[in-house]
């Protein structure tokens, strides 16, 4: 596979607080054909999808929690343009995978068996909630990745790991994460939404270099929103 066609979540860990971030980051400014970011148009805009559905699969005792969920829910439906709105399914619930590491092609094969086929005139974002963690190929301390146009995979288990055990800090984290990959999949930062001032983070690339943004490579596991100059992206792209 293409390494840039993978845009993933790594931890920093910083002074007193655990700093969320991004990587390794994709190599390309733009979106690269199956990657992430190649169907933003079409996530965000009005022309193409009536409705967008956020379709998560997970795995038993990994439910994201509904905080998270709803809060990534409502920045969907703010920043993109769908008549009938959004919403968030929980679909399947997987057995244990049994799986300490998961390569990426673990990933695909568990997503391609759980996604549901497409039907109906909505677009999908298809997130998996896997138990254990990504393998160290994929990036090390993983929490998350975009691994498609369409595709989220999420690693709670990493998640806890990372912020030392600490449910609450876990559940922003997690919260960070999915916000965070849903904007790569809507073509921030540069990976299919064109920049309308230029904002993106040359040292990690296809992340902002904004104060305070949610698609910053890392930053505070708190924050939940996007940036103006992130906004102003996706506005352009015919969201909101
Ligand atoms: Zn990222
Ligand atoms: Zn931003």
């Amino acid at each position: 596979m293409n390494p840039s066609s993978v845009v993933s979540v790594v931890l920093v860990l910083g002074a007193g607080l655990a700093l969320a971030g991004c990587g390794p980051s994709s190599r390309a400014a733009a979106a690269v054909p199956g990657g992430p970011g190649a169907a933003a148009a079409a996530l965000v805009g009005p022309h193409v999808h009536r409705a967008l559905r956020v379709e998560v699969d997970y795995v038993e005792g990994r439910r994201p929690g509904d905080d998270a969920l709803e809060r990534l829910r409502q920045r969907l439906l703010e920043r993109t343009d769908h008549p009938g709105g959004v919403e968030v399914v929980l679909d399947d619930v997987l057995a244990p995978t049994g799986r300490e590491r998961h390569t990426l092609d673990d990933v695909r094969a568990l997503a391609r068996l759980h996604r549901d086929p497409e039907a109906g005139d909505a677009g999908v974002i298809h997130v998996l909630v896997l138990d254990g963690e990504a393998d160290p190929a994929l990036g090390h301390h993983l929490l998350g990745a975009a691994f498609g146009p369409t595709s989220v995979v999420v690693f709670p288990d990493a998640v806890l790991r990372a912020v030392g055990g600490s449910t609450t800090r876990a559940a922003d984290l997690l919260r960070w994460t999915l916000i965070h990959e849903a904007g790569h999949l809507l073509g921030l930062v540069n990976l299919g939404a064109p920049q309308a001032v230029p904002h993106e983070d040359l040292a990690k690339r296809g992340h902002c270099d904004q104060p305070g943004c949610v698609m910053r490579w890392s930053g505070d596991e708190r924050v939940t929103d996007f940036c103006p100059r992130c906004k102003d992206d996706l506005r352009a792209l015919g969201g909101r």
